[in-house]
């Protein structure tokens, strides 16, 4: 499908200001506003992104009030010249620099307004992702309400029937409700369990970042504000001016995918390279332990680097932490040791430690259970399971089924986590 769906929805007059003109920082005020955005993020413990339609524009999807946007150019009885397709879009530099902030347990959630599908097919997990507009690639049964992620985009817009019907199970044969889009038209009520846990995750806030949104629509425009409620700080990260300009706490004027790469690099984060469209249902680090160890040899194993963790854990807790050395923690067995997994602590903070716990148990599930994992993905936290998916470990256990077919319970789970 075209990214020109203008036409799919219905005449709307109040789309709000289109094409103010974009401004950008002085090389020096710009320096001096990504180090107070560098030390916002170190200071922070509770970060939400609330994405527009300006973070994909490097992708070539045009945005919709900015010089060349898609309401800008309709006001003057034109369209995009683009002719991209979403199928074809990349995520941008911005998209695999949120997946690796998350990763790092940095950015705790996403909200975005954006439908062109870029976070999902980024890697970025769901359990951690509010779309409030829609997705282009996601059709939902109007009957039982599971969701079906799609390779290609769903032949409709505005919530209208595409034709297929729902295949999940119940307890006497199968749904058979009729799947509908999911894009928003004008005026519709957003999702409601995506709108709740994106206001619930943004008044736990203590920052939110406001990339490439002239926060316009409501109520999507207004939820970074939230984070005020609880003292938190309102960064927006924009070229043209914005409905919240005077009330956020800081406003950089440049391209986000250079902020992005500013800030990944003073936090040392190295941002991953988009390998292919990708689905991952869960945040590496929103799992639990039990549920990533499996019952094979190696729980015992496991188990013994997790005493180890708890023993550095429960240091921490006794001592000063900057008086507990670092460690380098090893899990091997006897006969394996060239495949043993090393693992250096590098940080003095409690929340990392077992950020980084998770990690190493969910990277040695993964080894030992998958089939198709190659090394060199691992190694970018990466586990290219098949041709279409680079997913998260959480989906490697259940490597047997289709994306579509374990939908269902993301976010139950989510939930739980609030
Ligand atoms: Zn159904």
């Amino acid at each position: 499908m075209s990214v020109n769906y203008a036409s799919g929805l219905s005449p709307y007059d109040h789309k709000g200001r289109c094409g103010l003109p974009e401004k950008f920082d002085s090389p020096d005020v710009l320096l001096e506003k990504l180090e107070q955005l560098v030390t916002l993020v170190k200071k922070s413990k509770h970060i939400v992104f609330h994405t527009g339609a300006g973070i994909s524009t490097s992708a070539g999807i045009p945005d919709f009030r900015g010089p060349k946007g898609v309401w800008t150019l309709e006001e003057k009885g034109e369209s995009p010249e683009t002719s991209i397709r979403f199928e074809s879009a990349k995520p941008t530099l911005t998209h695999m620099a949120l997946v690796a902030l998350e990763r790092k347990g940095i950015a705790k959630y996403i909200v975005s307004q954006n439908i062109d599908g870029l976070h999902v097919r980024s890697g970025f997990p769901y359990n951690r992702l509010s779309e409030l507009h829609g997705n282009m690639f996601v059709e939902e049964c109007n009957k039982c309400g599971h969701k079906y992620i799609r390779q290609s985009c769903v032949p409709t817009m505005a919530k209208n029937l595409t034709g297929n019907s729902c295949k999940q199970s119940k307890a006497r044969g199968t749904c058979r409700g009729k799947l509908v889009d999911t894009i928003l038209d004008w005026e519709d009520s957003l999702p409601e369990e995506d709108l709740e846990l994106a206001e619930e995750h943004s008044k736990k806030s203590d920052l939110s970042i406001c990339l490439g949104t002239s926060l316009q629509i409501v109520p999507s425009g207004n939820i970074p504000l939230l984070t005020k409620k609880n003292k938190g700080k309102v960064v927006i990260v924009n070229l043209q001016p914005t409905k919240h300009d005077k009330k956020c706490d800081l406003k950089i004027s440049t391209y986000v995918d250079d902020v992005m790469k500013y800030l990944c690099s003073a936090l040392d984060i190295v941002i991953p390279t988009f390998i292919c469209p990708s689905v991952s249902l869960y945040s590496i680090y929103s799992i639990s332990v039990k549920t990533m160890v499996n019952t094979d040899a190696d729980d015992i194993l496991i188990n013994n680097y997790t005493e180890n963790f708890r023993e550095y854990l429960s240091e921490m807790d006794s001592q000063n932490p900057d008086d507990i050395p670092k460690k380098k923690l090893k899990l091997e067995k006897e006969d394996d040791r060239d495949n043993a997994l090393d693992s250096t602590i590098t940080s003095n903070s409690k929340e990392d430690v077992k950020v980084e716990l998770k990690y190493c148990i969910t990277k040695k599930s993964s080894e030992t259970n998958a089939k198709e994992v190659k090394e060199d993905e691992i190694d970018n936290k990466i586990l290219l399971l098949s041709e279409k998916s680079h997913l998260s470990p959480a989906l490697t256990l259940e490597n047997d089924k289709d994306v579509d077919g374990i939908f269902n319970c993301i976010k139950e789970e989510n939930n739980k986590e609030l």
